[in-house]
């Protein structure tokens, strides 16, 4: 029985293309007990790979958290099969804004510690015990009061790109340090501010306005399906959208954008640009902000160190690469010395300092 996934990102693509279909990407997840998370993982496998589903899902003993594509036809049936699961049954699905057929080329399915890398200990604190689900209107309101300090749950490269009006946006790579950072900053305000937090989807709120509970604060909001839901909501009911820029999204589409305003820099020239590339040149793949007059300047690459090891011949990039380990910090490096434009920081809380 076929497992995993067998064929290349690029035989996918031309499938698709083949076949000429509408595709659905959309995402969500569930805390839940998941006794046999491997288990699970094969019973979903075999499922999905059949309704041509594609998409990173990431199953753990604490739940499931899934990004995914399929065809637009066969939406009812995956829909189907999804409530056939107790705790998937009814679930709400974030549709993305944006839609692409290409958005996921291959269906993994992970089993996992955790369905969120957030660098916690579950046991110091109850997870359950979150703060309050607002939609988009009650939210609208929320962040327009004096006593709110609105918080951006997520990392460093998806607020540079888009945000919402006032929001606090950590200079953070992880989940973890923006945690310490906001409690640090706030903590003489756990009782007197309105606490209200988004992120993409949601789920790392979940997590975080548990935590920050835990941690004393009296009034937790969070925003319920995170940025995409909002935008949903926002069109549906015609409401005002506060939120600027381009959406990141950990798909091929990297981004879909929420409104017209760029609020960020082209790392090299400083232009107003909001497009993030990956360096051309196959070692280094940092992930950074390039507008098309540098792209085509620097050929794709961050550094000119890059982009002249990226003109060599293959065989020669290889031989270089050789015994160097391949970098996960292509994140991290997003920050790197050479880049002399970065993300206007707006740390935590200058607006109670002025
Ligand atoms: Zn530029
Ligand atoms: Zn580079």
């Amino acid at each position: 029985m076929q497992l995993y996934n067998t064929l290349s990102a690029k035989e996918r693509a031309e499938l698709i293309e083949k076949a000429g279909k509408d595709r659905l990407t959309l995402s969500f997840y569930q805390y839940a007990k998941i006794t046999n998370p491997q288990e699970f993982r094969d019973q979903l496998f075999i499922t999905w790979n059949k309704l041509d589903v594609l998409g990173r899902i990431y199953v753990a003993q604490e739940g499931i958290n899934g990004q995914l594509s399929l065809p637009a036809d066969r939406f009812n049936e995956f829909k189907t099969h999804l409530d056939t699961i107790d705790f998937l049954k009814g679930i709400r699905l974030n549709i993305a804004v944006e839609q692409d057929n290409m958005s996921f080329l291959k269906l993994k399915v992970k089993v996992r510690n955790k369905i969120v890398a957030d660098g916690l200990k579950d046991d110091t604190f109850d997870v359950t015990n979150k703060g309050v689900h607002v939609d988009a209107e009650k939210f609208n309101e929320l962040i327009e009061d004096n006593n709110t300090v609105l918080v951006d749950m997520r990392n460093h490269y998806e607020s540079e790109i888009g945000h919402f009006k006032n929001a606090v946006t950590p200079d953070v790579d992880t989940f973890r340090e923006s945690l310490d950072i906001i409690e640090d900053d706030l903590k003489d305000h756990k009782e007197d501010k309105n606490l209200v937090m988004y992120c993409t989807g949601g789920i790392r709120c979940e997590k975080a306005s548990a935590y920050f509970k835990h941690k004393g604060f009296k009034n937790v909001f969070q925003l319920e399906g995170g940025i995409i839901e909002y935008t949903r909501q926002v069109k549906d009911k015609d409401l005002e959208n506060k939120f600027m820029g381009q959406n990141f999204v950990f798909d091929e589409r990297r981004a879909e954008r929420i409104s017209d305003d760029v609020i960020a820099k082209c790392h090299q020239c400083g232009d107003a640009f909001d497009v993030h590339t990956n360096c051309a040149n196959d070692a280094c793949h940092l992930l950074f902000i390039q507008c098309d007059k540098c792209k085509e300047e620097m050929n794709n690459c961050c550094s000119t160190n890059c982009k002249e090891i990226h003109a060599l011949p293959f065989e020669e990039q290889k031989a270089l690469r050789k015994g160097q380990a391949n970098s996960n910090d292509i994140f991290k490096k997003g920050r790197a010395d050479h880049l002399p434009y970065k993300k206007d920081l707006r740390n935590i809380f200058e607006s109670f300092k002025k």
